[in-house]
């Protein structure tokens, strides 16, 4: 089948019936929901791009796998070109929508598993890569949509999985039988799944000798029986549902980020939709090769997009309060300009030194220091812009009253007098663009980013993994001519 159309993506979304919930209530249709709706508009969008002459050299690519045009997202990468697409492609997504693109954790997962499959195939004799390349043909011939889960809840940290009092902290097979398994338990803080078609799911960590049941791996339907999501809720959340006009909003037609709690009560994986299940040595491989690409992804790409939306809102506040010539403003957005370049540089660079992982997969993972500094360095730089454009947006950001005073007879004129700035700019602009600096420095993105893809220790754990010294330790011997012991 060829690329889907947007239309044909939202019809095929009303094919699944995903158990639902939000704010104590069933969704009894994700496609007019007002908050999960921003995830149908975010998933809908990659469609479009896929098919728009301007953006489908970004947003697609020739898959080897069906000898095709495919989406992007659903490409495994083959070179270091590929990766840098990829790059760029998140970085498109994400000033085009100004939040998650949704298929993004969904390919990263796919990264993973073709790699660990590969490796597990070669080195203990499983059969999971043909396995997986013929689900990831049945994906990329029907253009679908996947979201990735990893995240669970877990038990105290001080303990380990077999020792929580409730084994289901983390998913766990509870049955295998001719047909395939059946796994209990729960991952949390996944993103957009309810309104994707596939959830590919990962353990989220490595596990040892007895963590057998644990060692999971597969890809489901997302209405799956036994799957219930759980959405996240918040002010945002609330105040889109009270929307008369949603052009209110600080991002309109996408919305802040959702995610949900995705329970899964015994639900039952066919075998040819398993791609690991007991081989513990490499549940971490797994973890580490999805982290790798995510790392890059949610680092060195979609926060450049949403600083390009942050950078945006600044200079246009700055032109309408009149602060063109102004050196410390004109300093901060500079400062703003750097840091996203900067993440962008982290982004690029472990495209660009990416490598083969393992040799002989054909998969090509991005370079991981760079990576993971491109990660460790966003989380920062992202609170950091954030702190810049509250400075700059003043606390009419927070302050601001509702849009729809302009439209209340006994307000219209005072909001519209004292909140122009005594511009000729419309004041509904002017709230319009302080709202989206709302949306940003007092939403849910400063903790999102800081979180998304582990939070700054897993990047510094990692770091301190993998960067080994020698070469340092060498250079100053050499410049000291230090004597051999
Ligand atoms: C907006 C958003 C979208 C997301 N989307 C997805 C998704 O689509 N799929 C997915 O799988 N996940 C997703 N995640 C999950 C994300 O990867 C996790 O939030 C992240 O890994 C952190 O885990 P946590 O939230 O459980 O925090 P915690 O692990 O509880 O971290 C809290 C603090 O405790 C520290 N800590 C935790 N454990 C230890 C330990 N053992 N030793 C020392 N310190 C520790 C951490 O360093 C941190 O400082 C998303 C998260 C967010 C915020």
């Amino acid at each position: 089948m060829a690329l889907k159309t947007p239309e044909q993506f939202e019809e095929s979304l009303k094919q699944f019936k995903p158990v639902v919930f939000m704010n104590g209530k069933r969704v009894e249709d994700v496609l007019s929901n007002p908050n999960t709706r921003t995830v149908v508009e975010a998933n809908k969008a990659s469609y479009q791009w896929a098919l728009d002459p301007r953006y489908s050299q970004t947003m697609t690519c020739f898959s080897p796998l069906i000898q095709g045009t495919v989406n992007r997202y659903t490409h495994i990468s083959g070179s270091n070109e590929d990766l840098l697409s990829k790059a760029k492609a998140g970085t498109f997504t994400a000033e085009m929508l100004g939040t998650c693109i949704y298929r993004c954790v969904g390919y990263d997962a796919f990264h993973a598993l073709a790699a660990t499959t590969w490796e597990m195939d070669k080195t203990i004799g499983t059969e999971y890569y043909p396995r997986f390349v013929n689900y990831l043909k049945m994906v990329q011939e029907n253009d679908l949509s996947a979201a990735g889960a990893l995240t669970e809840p877990r038990g105290s940290r001080k303990k380990r999985t077999l020792d929580w009092p409730d084994p289901f902290l983390s998913l766990k097979v509870v049955e295998k039988n001719s047909d395939g398994i059946v796994v209990r338990g729960a991952k949390v803080n996944i993103s957009g799944a309810f309104a994707s078609h596939e959830l590919v799911v990962l353990p989220q960590s490595s596990h040892g000798e007895g963590e057998e049941d644990y060692a999971v791996a597969f890809a489901v339907p997302v209405d799956t029986k036994g799957i219930t999501y759980i959405c996240q809720y918040s002010p945002y959340s609330a105040e889109r549902d009270q929307a008369e006009d949603i052009y209110e909003l600080g991002n309109p037609v996408f919305g802040q980020r959702e995610t949900s709690m995705v329970v899964f009560d015994n639900v039952f994986v066919p075998w040819e939709r398993v791609f690991h299940c007991g081989e513990v040595k490499y549940s971490g491989k797994l973890v580490a090769r999805f982290a790798r690409t995510h790392r890059m992804t949610c680092g060195g790409t979609c926060k450049v997009g949403f600083m390009n939306q942050i950078i945006g809102a600044c200079k246009l506040i700055q032109e309408y309060k009149g602060l063109d010539n102004i050196s410390h403003i004109n300093d901060q957005i500079t400062e703003m300009v750097v840091l996203r370049e900067t993440g962008r540089a982290c982004g690029m660079a472990a495209a660009q030194l990416g490598s083969e992982d393992p040799p002989g997969s054909g998969v090509f993972l991005p370079d991981e220091v760079m990576g993971n500094v491109a990660k460790l360095n966003i989380c920062n730089a992202f609170w950091r812009t954030m702190a810049l454009a509250g400075d700059i947006g003043g606390g009419l950001i927070v302050t601001m009253p509702s849009l729809k005073e302009l439209k209340n007879p006994e307000t219209k004129a005072y909001v519209e007098e004292f909140f122009s700035f005594g511009s000729d700019e419309p004041t509904e602009n002017i709230l319009k663009v302080h709202k989206l600096l709302q949306h940003w420095t007092a939403g849910q993105h400063g903790v999102g980013t800081w979180h998304g893809a582990g939070p700054v220790m897993a990047q510094k754990i990692m770091l301190q993994r993998i960067v080994k010294f020698d070469h340092e330790k060498e250079l100053v011997k050499k410049t000291l001519n230090l004597k051999e012991k």
